[in-house]
This record gives structure tokens, sequence and C-alpha cells, in this order.
């Protein structure tokens, strides 16, 4: 069975006060049977009080990055090592915001990625198109390249330990959802180069997220798609209300 994943990306909000009110309410709200992998990722300063707050509840944590090395001389970084210590499950990898804002490579990401499976941690591994390669009709190509560079010196079964997320850029944080038909689309994708890269069954059994203003209204469209496992939420999931809309989506 493909895990169905529901993860919501905080990015740099929510106090850790509000972290902590936020975490208790959704726990009180999330079924223990719910049939999907429900992760919060908070700033990396809320991650350990994450892990502390729902180790009695269906909820798992991640983080929002980490360094390729586990310590060192690597002022102000995070340690993969140390997250998965912690009891983290997943790290996202290769977010459009990282790339664009911070100029992270894809070769970062690719060592990321190992540093990642290294430590146990499940990587969330990003890829997406801007809006010009959209219109040129560029995106097929240029998401099969982010994610055979992401993919480089990984064999089938570290492929097979990594969710993978679709998220237009063009669609994040901004209001515009990519259809469903299209999300579906590059979401086939994916599962093809997966299986380009390692098996047919390797493919078959990966969990493949869609992220790019998912709301509670659109969600159920989106999780119908055969190619799509899960959804990658930013803005909707820092409130208990629109998040636990998505979340029942699964259902
Ligand atoms: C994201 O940041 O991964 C994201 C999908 O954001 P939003 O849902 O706000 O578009």
């Amino acid at each position: 069975m493909v895990k169905t994943i529901i993860a919501g990306n905080w990015k740099l909000n929510k106090t850790a006060g509000e972290a902590k009110s936020f975490i208790d309410d959704l726990k009180a709200q999330v079924d223990a049977d719910v049939d999907a992998d429900v992760v919060v990722i908070p700033p990396a300063l809320f991650v350990a009080d994450a892990v502390e707050r729902t180790q009695d509840s269906a909820l798992k944590v991640g983080a929002q990055n980490c360094y390729s090395e586990d310590s060192g001389a690597f002022t102000g970084e995070t340690s993969p090592a140390a997250l998965s210590d912690l009891g983290v499950d997943y790290v996202v990898l290769g977010h459009s915001e990282r790339r664009e804002i911070f100029k992270e490579t894809d070769e970062e990401i690719n060592a990321k990625v190992k540093a990642a499976l290294d430590n146990k941690l499940t990587p969330i591994l990003c890829v997406g198109e801007t809006l010009e390669q959209r219109e040129a009709n560029e995106y097929v190509a240029f998401i099969t390249e982010q994610l055979k560079a992401a993919l480089k010196g990984l064999d089938a079964n570290d492929i097979s330990q990594v969710v993978f997320a679709y998220e237009p850029i063009w669609a994040i944080g901004t209001g515009k959802t990519a259809s469903a038909q299209d999300a579906e689309e590059v979401c086939a994708e994916i599962r093809q180069v997966i299986a380009e890269l390692t098996s047919e069954d390797v493919a078959k059994e990966a969990s493949i997220l869609y992220g790019g203003s998912v709301k509670a209204a659109n969600a159920k469209e989106i999780l119908s798609q055969d190619n799509i496992n899960g959804v990658l939420v930013g803005g909707a999931s820092l409130e208990v209300d629109s998040f636990t809309g998505i979340i029942d989506a699964v259902k």
C-alpha cells in the first residue's frame, strides 16, 4: 500500500507558544486511526518540542531543511543526525524557497538527500517548474532533470525511501492551484522517472505529493488522482481548522 501523507509546512511562522497550542489543538482533532501520515513541519526551533508533544498521538514531525553533514564547523546549520536522534521522521529538501532565495543547488540537495537517508530521515524531495518553464512547455524535461540530479548516486533501495513532492513554483503561496489534471500529469511523469531509475515495483510504491495552494476546498479532487498520494500544504496548514479540513479529505 502506498502511504498517504498530509504534510503541513509552517515555513517561518509561529512563536513557541503558538506552536504548542496549535499542536495540542490538532492532536485533539486528528483520529488515531487516520489513514495517512499527518506531518507537522515547524521551524527548526520548535521541532524538539513538537516531537515530545506528538509522542502519544497520530501526528508525525518533519523538519523544513537539514545540512548535508552531521556535525562540524557549519555555523547556523541543522544536523540530520541530531534531527533523527530527536525522533523526527521527515525532512523537506529542495523546497523552491530554498532553491530560489537561498540559492541551493542540485548538488547540495543531492548531498542533503544522502545525509537524510544515512540518518533514517525520510526526505520529502520537492521539485517544480516556474511559470515561464510551464508556458514554454519545458516543465517535464526540467522536473526530470531536477529529479535525476537530486537522486544521483542513490540505488533503488535508497530511492524507495524518498517521498516526492511536485510543487509548481507558480502555485506556491499564490492562491493559484494547478488543476488536478495538470498535477496528475506531472506526478505520473515523476513516477515514470522513478521507474526508470529503479523498477516498476519501487515506482508503484512511491508516495508522490502535490503542493501549491492546497486547501480544504480542492484537497479531495487532488487526492483522488491516481498518481497523487498526498499533499504538502503551506498557508492552509497554519490554522487547525483549515488543516483538518484537508485531513478530512482523506476519508
Ligand atoms: C509550500 O510551501 O510547500 C506550499 C505548497 O505552500 P502553499 O500551500 O501556501 O502554496
